[in-house]
């Protein structure tokens, strides 16, 4: 007993439910500091898995360590990424649901890192290890392609993701992963262009340089400092210490080769990045009447040959603009500033079109060529929230999607799940949170959302500007409790440069969205709440402030409140009772009763404690997960 409490002096608990004062925030977070200090990064708040980055490898993932949280229950083993997959895992093998893992976090606290590794973890879960090596080796190498072209350094990461990303793995009914597909949100397409101090373009354009071949390099007509290309110095810092850009070049020709992308496909790859290096390069001077001219060909020369157009149409291209109006065709020469932004354009939309491309090409490699029901278990991994000094459009798409993703979490953890007790005439005391579906409508709601502001900005013919649009807002949105007028400039040009098209970016990436939340409302869901314990990269060190700060806006306490008050799990009598009948003699061989009497009747078999569970309408509930797994483990004998 005395171990016990010595233990939890000093490596706190490991399910924040265990805690006696879980109503006090301070209690919650020095349980989170106790463990990290012990190198304990993994606490849970029931099913739901906490994870404080620690900046240094721990030994968590080692393959002895994955072999102990497989076929294990989760209460058996200290929290881990490993045992909630597990958990996901096995559920959607016994009751052939499709389940989803959700990784909230800022930027930095170790989302991908998790994905990562639950990505590993169920690569790696076969029964039939030697023919699921090469749909497991897929499945594996679509990371470091993705993130030498989605990922690069940012201020708060060193390897941030610019991308958001859902991944669906594919079980067949055995279990074995067979497939997997991915979804790709909104590239933070701004940054091919420019980059703020410190900070650097997507990793792949300094790995080429890095670690291509010399012949390589030769036939792009590239050299080897990154300093010499305008699209990769704008941060002065073209070299990241923990980054090495060579080694990653060699695993991102590895994972080419694996997922079985064709020489030319490879060669394409390159000369269209060599080609955006080459773009970014040509400068422009004015003519005696303002015009633009281009200032040195040699960038144009080499960038026409590796995209295989003739360099006179490239430079009329950059330094004209040629618009339908009413069925004429006009060109009209730019100035230099124009020219600048014409060309930045096309380096952005030929890079994204590149990374969408890579998409689909991935989704080819990873089909599955099993036919047959299959079960899905989904990854999430979004870029985290963040705020800079001045944030673009694409900072507000960024979080604009945690705050919806927030959402979701809010609507399965503590809405829906209050209202279920209530619904199915469990005792309950309300517990009190914050909704931020205010925020999402201040965003996203018909006629009066800033999308919809914006899109009638963008589609208005005539003089919309940067500055109307801001009115706009002033005067729509004025008296929002969350709306803080912003700076609008060059914010949104993008927008109102597509006045052409049908949807704006914005409007598309909210679609995008509303399909992600419908495919994660579909699922049953699991979460990994990453937490960042300091805005150093700082390794052994805990800022309480900071953690404190993320635990309200995650709403951690809320969930914790609910949580302890709660049930764990809750099953449809029937469902129950399908699984567990031979456990019980009242219910095997035979029984014709209503289900909710059968279930009765196991229940009592098994010496339910009447504190761990409740009986209601539809279904029964259980407290604690332990509970079900006792269950199971008299079903399993
Ligand atoms: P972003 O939103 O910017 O993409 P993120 O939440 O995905 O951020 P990661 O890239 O996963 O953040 O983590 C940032 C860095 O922190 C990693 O590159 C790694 O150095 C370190 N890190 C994160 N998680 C762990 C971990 N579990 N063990 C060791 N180091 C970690
Ligand atoms: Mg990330």
């Amino acid at each position: 007993m005395e171990s016990v409490l010595e233990d939890r002096a000093r490596i706190g608990v490991p399910d924040a439910i265990l805690l006696e004062d879980y109503l006090n925030e301070s209690v919650f977070i020095d349980n989170l500091k106790k463990r990290y200090q012990q190198n304990i990064i993994y606490t849970y708040i029931g099913q739901v898995v906490i994870s404080v980055n620690p900046y240094t490898d721990l030994g968590l993932y080692t393959e002895d360590c994955l072999e102990k949280y497989r076929n294990v229950n989760f209460y058996e083993v200290p929290p881990h990424v490993f045992a909630i997959t597990e958990n996901a895992y096995r559920s959607m093998v016994a009751e052939t649901t499709d389940h989803c893992i959700l990784i909230s976090g800022e930027s930095g606290a170790g989302k991908t890192e998790a994905s990562k590794q639950v990505l590993r973890f169920l690569a790696a879960t076969s029964l039939h290890r030697r023919e699921m090596d090469r749909v497991r080796d897929r499945l594996l190498q679509s990371n470091p392609l993705l993130e030498a072209f989605g990922n690069a350094k940012t201020n708060r990461n060193d390897n941030s993701s610019r991308f958001g990303k859902y991944m669906d793995i594919e079980f067949n009914f055995k279990g074995d992963p067979v497939g997997g597909h991915i979804l790709n949100y909104l590239l933070e397409k701004s940054r091919v262009v420019h980059q703020e101090e410190g900070e650097r373009n997507f990793h792949i354009f300094y790995q080429l340089l890095a670690g291509a071949p010399d012949e390589l390099l030769e036939k792009l007509h590239l050299q080897r400092d990154a300093n010499n290309y305008f699209y990769l110095k704008q941060g002065e810092s073209c070299t990241v210490d923990s980054v090495n850009d060579r080694a990653d070049f060699e695993a991102v020709d590895h994972a080419l080769d694996i997922l079985s992308f064709t020489t030319e496909e490879q060669e394409a790859i390159w000369d269209v990045v060599g080609a955006i290096l080459h773009l970014g390069n040509v400068a422009f001077k004015a003519d005696d009447d303002g015009l633009a001219r281009v200032k040195d060909e040699t960038p144009i020369v080499n960038c026409s040959k590796l995209i295989g157009c003739d360099k006179d149409v490239l430079r009329k291209a950059l330094t004209h603009r040629t618009i339908e109006a009413r069925g004429d065709i006009v060109t009209s020469p730019l100035n230099p500033e124009q020219a600048v932004y014409a060309r930045d354009a096309l380096a952005k939309s030929v890079y994204e079109r590149v990374f969408n491309w890579l998409v689909v090409r991935l989704n080819h490699s990873l089909e599955s060529p099993e036919s047959g029901r299959k079960t899905l278990l989904g990854i999430l991994d979004i870029y985290g929230f963040e705020i800079f000094d001045k944030n673009g459009f694409e900072q507000f798409c960024i979080n604009y999607c945690n705050e919806k993703l927030q959402q979701v979490f809010i609507e399965l953890t503590l809405r829906s799940e209050q209202e279920e007790y209530y619904r199915e005439g469990i005792e309950w005391e309300k517990v009190q949170y914050f909704d931020n579906k205010i925020i999402c409508d201040l965003v996203e709601e018909k006629h009066k959302g800033i999308i919809s502001l914006l899109d009638e900005e963008c589609l208005r013919p005539g003089d919309a500007t940067d500055l109307t649009f801001l009115n706009k807002m002033n005067s729509h949105l004025a008296t929002h409790n969350h709306y803080f007028s912003y700076e609008t400039s060059d914010n949104s040009k993008d927008e109102f440069s597509q006045k052409k098209r049908p949807v704006t970016a914005a409007t598309q990436f909210k679609n995008s969205l509303a399909g992600l939340m419908t495919i994660l409302m579909s699922k049953e869901p699991s979460y990994i709440r990453c937490i960042k314990p300091n805005d150093d990269k700082r390794s052994y060190y805990f800022d309480e402030e900071r953690v404190s700060h993320q635990v309200k806006y995650l709403g951690l306490m809320e969930n914790l409140r609910v949580r302890r008050a709660g049930f764990a799990y809750r099953r449809a009598y029937e469902i129950f009772l399908g699984r567990y009948k031979s456990v019980c003699p009242a219910t095997w061989p035979k029984y014709n009763g209503p289900a909710k009497d059968g279930v009765m009747a196991i229940v009592q078999h098994l010496g339910y404690h009447p504190d761990d569970y409740r009986m209601g309408e539809t279904k029964l509930f259980i407290r604690l997960p332990k509970t079900l797994f006792l269950t199971e483990d008299a079903f399993q004998k």
